[in-house]
Protein backbone atom coordinates (compact mmCIF):
# COMPACT_ATOMS: atom_id res chain seq x y z
CA UNK A 1 0.00 0.00 0.00
CA UNK A 2 0.76 3.46 -0.61
CA UNK A 3 -0.04 6.17 1.66
CA UNK A 4 -0.54 9.72 0.66
CA UNK A 5 -1.58 12.23 3.62
CA UNK A 6 -4.46 10.31 4.90
CA UNK A 7 -5.21 8.18 1.80
CA UNK A 8 -4.08 4.97 1.44
CA UNK A 9 -4.50 3.26 -1.98
CA UNK A 10 -2.96 0.11 -3.73
CA UNK A 11 0.43 -0.13 -4.82
CA UNK A 12 -1.32 -0.39 -8.59
CA UNK A 13 -3.77 2.45 -8.39
CA UNK A 14 -0.38 4.29 -7.26
CA UNK A 15 1.67 3.32 -10.47
CA UNK A 16 -1.34 4.10 -12.54
CA UNK A 17 -2.16 7.49 -10.75
CA UNK A 18 1.91 7.93 -11.46
CA UNK A 19 1.44 7.77 -15.24
CA UNK A 20 -1.14 9.95 -15.52
CA UNK A 21 -0.58 13.16 -18.09
CA UNK A 22 -4.23 13.90 -18.52
CA UNK A 23 -7.43 13.87 -16.63
CA UNK A 24 -10.85 13.08 -18.28
CA UNK A 25 -13.65 14.00 -16.44
CA UNK A 26 -17.38 13.70 -16.63
CA UNK A 27 -19.45 16.63 -15.43
CA UNK A 28 -22.56 15.52 -14.31
CA UNK A 29 -22.38 13.43 -11.07
CA UNK A 30 -18.47 14.10 -10.76
CA UNK A 31 -18.36 17.68 -11.68
CA UNK A 32 -21.73 17.83 -9.73
CA UNK A 33 -23.27 16.47 -7.39
CA UNK A 34 -25.87 15.09 -10.34
CA UNK A 35 -28.70 17.30 -9.29
CA UNK A 36 -30.40 19.71 -12.08
CA UNK A 37 -32.40 22.58 -10.81
CA UNK A 38 -34.99 22.73 -13.09
CA UNK A 39 -36.65 26.87 -13.48
CA UNK A 40 -39.92 27.36 -15.38
CA UNK A 41 -38.30 29.56 -17.91
CA UNK A 42 -36.00 26.31 -19.52
CA UNK A 43 -32.96 27.38 -17.48
CA UNK A 44 -30.85 24.99 -15.32
CA UNK A 45 -28.71 25.64 -12.52
CA UNK A 46 -26.12 23.19 -11.37
CA UNK A 47 -24.22 23.01 -8.19
CA UNK A 48 -20.26 22.69 -8.72
CA UNK A 49 -17.48 22.10 -5.93
CA UNK A 50 -15.37 25.03 -4.97
CA UNK A 51 -12.47 22.70 -3.60
CA UNK A 52 -12.57 20.93 -7.32
CA UNK A 53 -12.04 24.07 -8.77
CA UNK A 54 -8.82 24.49 -7.20
CA UNK A 55 -7.70 20.96 -7.99
CA UNK A 56 -8.49 22.13 -11.73
CA UNK A 57 -6.34 25.41 -11.34
CA UNK A 58 -3.76 22.97 -9.89
CA UNK A 59 -3.77 20.89 -12.97
CA UNK A 60 -3.05 24.06 -15.32
CA UNK A 61 0.03 24.68 -12.65
CA UNK A 62 1.37 20.88 -12.96
CA UNK A 63 0.94 21.06 -16.37
CA UNK A 64 -1.37 17.93 -16.08
CA UNK A 65 -4.12 18.00 -19.60
CA UNK A 66 -7.78 18.51 -18.53
CA UNK A 67 -10.50 16.97 -20.34
CA UNK A 68 -14.37 17.17 -20.31
CA UNK A 69 -16.53 14.82 -22.00
CA UNK A 70 -20.18 15.17 -20.98
CA UNK A 71 -23.82 14.11 -22.21
CA UNK A 72 -25.82 16.74 -21.75
CA UNK A 73 -25.23 20.52 -23.19
CA UNK A 74 -26.26 22.91 -20.38
CA UNK A 75 -24.62 26.27 -20.64
CA UNK A 76 -24.33 26.95 -16.79
CA UNK A 77 -21.43 23.61 -17.73
CA UNK A 78 -19.95 25.62 -20.60
CA UNK A 79 -19.58 28.69 -18.38
CA UNK A 80 -17.95 27.33 -15.44
CA UNK A 81 -15.42 24.55 -17.43
CA UNK A 82 -14.24 28.29 -19.94
CA UNK A 83 -12.69 28.63 -15.95
CA UNK A 84 -10.03 25.98 -15.88
CA UNK A 85 -7.35 24.79 -18.26
CA UNK A 86 -9.00 22.64 -20.04
CA UNK A 87 -8.09 21.52 -23.06
CA UNK A 88 -10.21 19.41 -24.13
CA UNK A 89 -14.45 20.34 -23.85
CA UNK A 90 -16.90 17.83 -25.58
CA UNK A 91 -20.88 18.55 -24.47
CA UNK A 92 -23.93 16.96 -25.61
CA UNK A 93 -21.99 13.73 -26.23
CA UNK A 94 -24.31 10.59 -26.38
CA UNK A 95 -21.51 8.41 -27.54
CA UNK A 96 -18.76 9.41 -25.47
CA UNK A 97 -16.23 6.28 -26.63
CA UNK A 98 -15.77 8.28 -29.89
CA UNK A 99 -14.80 11.55 -28.68
CA UNK A 100 -12.20 9.64 -26.14
CA UNK A 101 -10.75 7.88 -28.92
CA UNK A 102 -10.68 11.62 -30.92
CA UNK A 103 -8.68 12.69 -28.30
CA UNK A 104 -6.10 10.40 -27.89
CA UNK A 105 -5.52 11.22 -31.27
CA UNK A 106 -5.34 14.93 -30.95
CA UNK A 107 -3.29 15.10 -27.82
CA UNK A 108 -1.04 12.59 -28.78
CA UNK A 109 -1.00 11.08 -24.87
CA UNK A 110 -1.96 7.20 -24.86
CA UNK A 111 -4.79 6.23 -22.78
CA UNK A 112 -2.54 4.47 -20.33
CA UNK A 113 -1.43 7.89 -19.28
CA UNK A 114 -5.32 8.77 -18.61
CA UNK A 115 -7.67 9.03 -16.32
CA UNK A 116 -11.24 9.06 -16.19
CA UNK A 117 -13.72 9.87 -13.99
CA UNK A 118 -17.55 8.78 -14.11
CA UNK A 119 -20.60 7.91 -12.31
CA UNK A 120 -23.45 6.32 -14.35
CA UNK A 121 -23.39 3.63 -17.23
CA UNK A 122 -22.46 5.99 -19.93
CA UNK A 123 -19.36 6.30 -18.85
CA UNK A 124 -18.64 2.28 -18.53
CA UNK A 125 -17.19 2.39 -21.98
CA UNK A 126 -14.24 4.56 -21.24
CA UNK A 127 -13.54 3.11 -18.23
CA UNK A 128 -12.63 -0.18 -19.79
CA UNK A 129 -9.95 1.81 -22.38
CA UNK A 130 -8.09 4.16 -19.72
CA UNK A 131 -4.96 3.30 -17.58
CA UNK A 132 -6.52 4.65 -14.49
CA UNK A 133 -10.83 4.33 -14.58
CA UNK A 134 -11.78 6.20 -11.62
CA UNK A 135 -15.50 5.95 -9.77
CA UNK A 136 -16.87 8.57 -7.72
CA UNK A 137 -17.84 7.15 -4.28
CA UNK A 138 -21.75 7.31 -5.12
CA UNK A 139 -21.34 5.92 -8.76
CA UNK A 140 -23.27 3.29 -10.49
CA UNK A 141 -22.38 -0.57 -9.20
CA UNK A 142 -21.23 -0.98 -12.87
CA UNK A 143 -19.42 2.07 -12.96
CA UNK A 144 -17.47 1.50 -9.21
CA UNK A 145 -16.67 -2.17 -10.51
CA UNK A 146 -15.25 -1.04 -13.65
CA UNK A 147 -12.58 1.18 -11.54
CA UNK A 148 -9.87 1.16 -10.79
CA UNK A 149 -9.83 3.63 -7.95
CA UNK A 150 -13.12 4.59 -6.26
CA UNK A 151 -13.08 7.88 -4.55
CA UNK A 152 -14.21 8.70 -1.01
CA UNK A 153 -15.82 11.77 -1.51
CA UNK A 154 -18.89 12.21 -3.83
CA UNK A 155 -19.52 13.74 -7.15
CA UNK A 156 -19.64 17.37 -6.50
CA UNK A 157 -18.27 17.03 -3.25
CA UNK A 158 -15.07 16.63 -4.18
CA UNK A 159 -14.37 13.83 -5.96
CA UNK A 160 -12.50 15.32 -8.65
CA UNK A 161 -9.97 17.27 -6.34
CA UNK A 162 -9.77 14.03 -4.26
CA UNK A 163 -8.25 12.51 -7.65
CA UNK A 164 -6.56 15.13 -8.96
CA UNK A 165 -4.22 15.75 -5.18
CA UNK A 166 -3.93 11.43 -5.75
CA UNK A 167 -2.26 12.04 -9.29
CA UNK A 168 -0.11 14.97 -8.18
CA UNK A 169 0.95 13.09 -5.19
CA UNK A 170 1.89 9.70 -7.11
CA UNK A 171 3.56 12.04 -9.28
CA UNK A 172 5.44 13.16 -6.96
CA UNK A 173 4.59 17.02 -7.86
CA UNK A 174 2.22 17.74 -5.53
CA UNK A 175 4.13 19.74 -2.88
CA UNK A 176 5.89 22.02 -5.60
CA UNK A 177 2.68 22.29 -7.69
CA UNK A 178 1.32 24.07 -4.23
CA UNK A 179 4.45 26.15 -3.82
CA UNK A 180 4.22 27.26 -6.94
CA UNK A 181 0.57 28.23 -7.03
CA UNK A 182 1.51 30.17 -3.68
CA UNK A 183 4.44 31.71 -4.99
CA UNK A 184 1.59 32.98 -8.02
CA UNK A 185 -1.37 34.19 -5.79
MG1 LIG B 1 -22.51 11.55 -15.03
Amino acid sequence: MMLYGDLEVSETVAAAAGRVEMIVMDVDGVLTDGCTYQLDNGEQFLRFSVQDAMGLTLCGVAGIGLAVISGRDVPAARIRMSRFPVAEMHFGCVHKIPVLEAIIDRQGISPERMAYIGDDLIDLPLMTRVGLPVAVANAMPEVAAAALYCTRKAGGQGAVRELIDLVLKARGVYQETVDEYLRRH
